[in-house]
């Protein structure tokens, strides 16, 4: 089977997510099963199980919502031309046409992908690296990669590929020039335009640490993702320190349209008073002179509402 193909159905999977709401639920899903796939495990998962690690993902890396419907991805994935459900015609579906999550568990429906996609990603793992980091690169910022990859197991906690084999030596060398190959990319307008309305620090904690000049911790930050149709503007970029950068990616914080700093209740651990802690309810230190370069408020509320992992902290 070409690579082309399965990339290409990979790439159009159709997620229900509509008016910025993010549903990374089918993305997710097909990596979980890629990385069971490179670790050797079986094709067919029970929905209980796809039940419970789907729900641990979708906690980790998606948005934060009343209910988790895994059933839906499960259910809903086979008509992407990406995976397969045996004894279907068991269960009963609702209106929508979506199945009924205890009739999938009551008859034990099992889901897993094609068994040629399967006997591919085995035989050549790049192609399952491809297809993981095109999911990967469509739904997420660059900052969930390796989370991500390490979460599903399409790493191990090394970050070396999970199932080396006989072929080991020859498939890690691969594995670097991959990820060089992809290092060679992305857009330095936006950064450039940001950083310097920033003047190259950090607008939450003001760093700019600099190497012979060259600021080399501070980067810029889709506030609105790009991989969800945010725009490349300097109003919808934040000049962010690594740190932050990643906090704010992960939803730790937000920016409320004052321009202050909100730090969600989860965030705990050492060091975090002075990371993160001591700036909650305070003004960015570092904005843009320029209003109409300063953080737009439609971007800023789409990341409180669709990253930011404790939206009553904003209420408070
Ligand atoms: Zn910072």
């Amino acid at each position: 089977m070409a690579a082309d193909d399965i990339l290409e159905r990979f790439r159009k999977l159709r997620t229900w997510g509509s008016n910025g709401r993010r549903a990374p639920h089918k993305p997710l899903l097909a990596l979980w099963a890629i990385g069971r796939c490179l670790a050797g495990q079986r094709r067919m998962a029970p929905f209980a199980l796809v039940d419970r690690e789907l729900a641990r993902l979708l906690h980790t890396f998606g948005p934060r919502r009343k209910t988790t419907h895994t059933e839906v991805p499960f259910w809903r994935l086979h008509n992407d031309g990406v995976w397969q459900l045996d004894n279907p015609s068991v269960v009963t579906t609702t209106p929508s046409g979506d199945a009924h999550k205890s009739k999938l568990i009551d008859n034990n429906v099992r889901g897993g992908l094609l068994e040629d996609d399967y006997v591919a990603f085995q035989a050549n793992p790049k192609i399952a690296w491809d297809v993981a980091d095109m999911l990967i690169d469509a739904h997420f910022p660059q900052n969930y990669r390796d989370d991500i990859l390490r979460a599903t197991g399409l790493v191990s906690h090394t970050g070396e590929l999970q199932r080396l084999g006989e072929r080991g030596t020859e498939i890690r060398d691969e594995r670097v020039e991959y990820e060089l190959a992809r290092r060679r990319k992305r857009h330095p307008a936006f950064r450039g335009a940001v950083l310097s309305a920033y003047s190259d620090q950090c607008a939450v904690c003001g760093l700019d640490i600099r190497l012979a000049d060259a600021p080399i911790a501070v980067e810029a930050a889709h506030i609105h993702w790009f991989k969800d149709a945010g725009p490349s503007n300097v109003c919808n970029g934040l000049a962010l320190c690594v740190l932050h950068h990643r906090l704010f990616d992960r939803g730790a914080f937000t920016v409320v349209a004052d321009f202050r700093v909100i730090v969600a209740a989860q965030v705990d651990g050492t060091g975090f008073h002075d990371a993160l802690g001591g700036f909650d309810r305070k003004r960015l230190r570092i904005l843009p002179v320029r209003a109409d370069l300063r953080p737009d408020r439609r971007h800023l509320s789409w990341h409180a509402k669709e990253v930011f992992r404790d939206p009553d902290a904003i209420r408070a």
